[in-house]
């Protein structure tokens, strides 16, 4: 979701999970340092830089005085997870210090991101208030994840997202629908791979999206071509039902909440498996409508 805003300095269109509307969005950083996904648009325009002390400390000023009331911060841009321990330290103890009523500090993070930092310093940065980790996961399937240019493979993504939980972090994780096209064979091999690595990691949460086309995202020039057939509606939703069938969460939540999808479904699982799994059956016979394509939208 993206936002232009007055007050903190934000730099460039601004992305931000939907559950961090409320948040003191602190920019800490420009762009993503990967980058490289190539259904993703959001910081095309983007250089990755950390962004002055200057700015930080101004904007701290800022939500000292004018942020009272909001309880959650999140950290931009793309994955700013990667930034040095050093900036860290001044960033999670000035939002001690300063703004001591935030009971929550998030951030966008990435394999490699977690991958450069050890296990000291990631219980470090836990300690020091960071509480919750939104990664981006996307596909479980090897194939998909080249295709992608995620930069991780499905062993690599399972591993530091573990890595996160044993820190002690909360875990959100983001999948995506419609990533390996309509063919039945590989959308069922994204499906079901999905499904096994969201198992493996166990997060808390998981955000099931369907993939929505940008013109300027290196993706549509394989769609344009015809190389990727993207799915229609229905696809989408027997995919959603293949991969929740596919995941098992020992205490954790499974949403396709987000406005770009054609179904919405909220499970906790384990126990709501049953219940969900006969919604989305119901959507594939027609007795539930989905979303219309003009409702849909980032
Ligand atoms: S890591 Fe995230 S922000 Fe960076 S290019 Fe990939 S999807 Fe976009």
């Amino acid at each position: 979701m993206f936002f232009e805003s007055e007050g903190l300095d934000h730099q460039g269109y601004c992305f931000r999970p939907p559950s961090e509307a409320y948040s003191i969005l602190f920019q800490a950083t420009l762009g993503c340092s990967h980058n490289k996904c190539t259904f993703c648009n959001a910081f095309k325009y983007k250089r990755f830089a950390i962004k002055d002390m200057g700015i930080w400390e101004k904007d701290m000023a800022f939500a000292e005085k004018y942020c009272k009331r909001q309880k959650r911060l999140f950290v931009m841009d793309g994955d700013a997870l990667i930034m040095p321990m050093r900036k860290w330290e001044w960033l999670l103890g000035n939002i001690r210090q300063r703004l001591p009523w935030v009971e929550r500090v998030a951030v966008y993070g990435n394999a490699k991101g977690v991958a450069l930092k050890s296990d000291e310093e990631l219980a470090r940065l836990r300690g020091m208030g960071l509480s919750l980790i939104y990664y981006g996961i996307e596909s479980g399937h090897p194939d998909v994840l080249k295709d992608i240019r995620k930069g991780a493979d499905p062993e690599k993504l399972v591993e530091q997202a573990r890595r996160l939980k044993k820190a002690g972090f909360a875990l959100s994780v983001t999948v995506i629908l419609g990533l390996a096209g309509r063919e039945k064979e590989k959308s069922y091999g994204h499906a079901v791979e999905t499904g096994r690595v969201l198992s493996a990691v166990d997060p808390d949460y998981v955000g099931a999206l369907s993939l929505m086309l940008a013109e300027d995202a290196p993706i549509y020039e394989r769609v344009r071509s015809g190389e990727l057939v993207l799915p229609e509606g229905v696809d989408f939703v027997q995919e959603l039902g293949l991969m929740f069938a596919h995941t098992q969460l020992s205490n954790g939540w499974f949403m396709a909440n987000h406005a770009s999808n054609y179904l919405t479904i909220k499970a906790h699982l384990p126990e709501d498996r049953e219940p969900t799994m006969r919604r989305i059956a119901a959507a594939l016979n027609g007795r539930i409508a989905l979303r219309d394509e003009w409702m849909r939208a980032l």
